[in-house]
């Protein structure tokens, strides 16, 4: 049986110059949790390129969402940012990987901290109604340098408190704090300074970080994992897994190469 399952494009959206998204069909066999992904990608020359991305859709869709970075000269997004409907893209068979609930402790604030395409997964978790039964309030906060780097994340929260099964339990928990690092915008700077400083939860209202209470998702730059480690373990936060879980869990937006 083969390893990956061949979809095929229903929408394209680009929302930047570096920045797309885009819809396939889905096998109704292939099983996923939201936050996690799998290696999807594009026959060129007769073999599978794959690479690792998160599912942006909700894991009860009867399509797959996918949002994407465009590397110039990258091997997959040089090509990927090129598809149009009607396009096969293959998608792997073994979803995995640690944003999801059940490596997380029982806590009252659910916060997810983003950076770049390291929203994906997010896009995934915030449309999951349990999220809304599990935690008290919930605070997504994603950074990208520029505006429009925001839009995809901008239009999806939006569209939260419309849904009819869980739009009222968005309503009243979901906190939204979008930040600019390079331009004038409502909220700005980088997510470990307005941590540090204390002005993100000043901004918001709400008590700053807490390991008795809050459980943490992040998703981002290599340097913003690193540095968001430091800052949590040092608040007295220790890290989950499926085997251990705890108060706060890291996946990678993407690798250095
Ligand atoms: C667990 C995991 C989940 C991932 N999920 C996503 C996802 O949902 N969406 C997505 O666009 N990418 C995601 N990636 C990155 C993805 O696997 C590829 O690296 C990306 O698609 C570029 O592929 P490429 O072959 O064009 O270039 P590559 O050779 O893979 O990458 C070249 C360089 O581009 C930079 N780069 C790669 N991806 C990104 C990115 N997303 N943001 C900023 N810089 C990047 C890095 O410096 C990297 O060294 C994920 C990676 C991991 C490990």
């Amino acid at each position: 049986m083969a390893a990956f399952d061949v979809e095929r494009v229903l929408l394209v959206e680009h929302w930047t110059d570096t920045l797309f998204s885009f819809r396939t069909t889905r096998n109704p066999t292939l099983r996923f949790e939201n936050g996690q992904f799998a290696m999807i990608g594009l026959q060129v020359d007769g073999r599978p390129l794959l690479r690792a991305y998160s599912f942006a859709s909700a894991n009860y869709d009867d399509y797959l969402e996918f949002y994407s970075i465009k590397v110039p000269n990258g091997p997959l997004t040089s090509r990927l940012q090129h598809i149009k409907v009607g396009d096969e893209v293959i998608v792997g068979h073994k979803p995995t990987g640690t944003l999801i609930q059940s490596n997380l402790t029982p806590g009252k604030r659910l916060i997810m901290l983003a950076t770049g395409t390291g929203f994906a997964p997010f896009a995934s978790i915030l449309q999951d109604p349990a999220i809304y039964e599990a935690y008290d309030s919930i605070l997504m906060v994603h950074g990208c340098r520029t505006v429009p780097e925001l839009a995809y994340g901008q239009r999806l929260v939006r569209s939260l408190p419309e849904n009819e099964y869980f739009g009222s339990e968005v309503r009243g928990k979901l906190t939204y704090y979008p930040t600019a690092t390079r331009e004038p915008f409502v909220h700005q700077g980088r997510i470990t300074d307005l941590i540090e400083t204390g002005k993100l939860f000043d901004d918001i209202g709400q008590g700053p970080l807490d390991p008795e209470t809050d459980r943490v998702m992040l998703c981002g730059s290599p340097q913003m994992l690193a540095d968001l480690r430091v800052m949590l373990d040092n608040r007295g936060f220790t890290e989950g897994s499926g085997a251990s879980p705890a108060n706060y869990v890291i996946e990678r937006a993407f690798v250095e190469r």
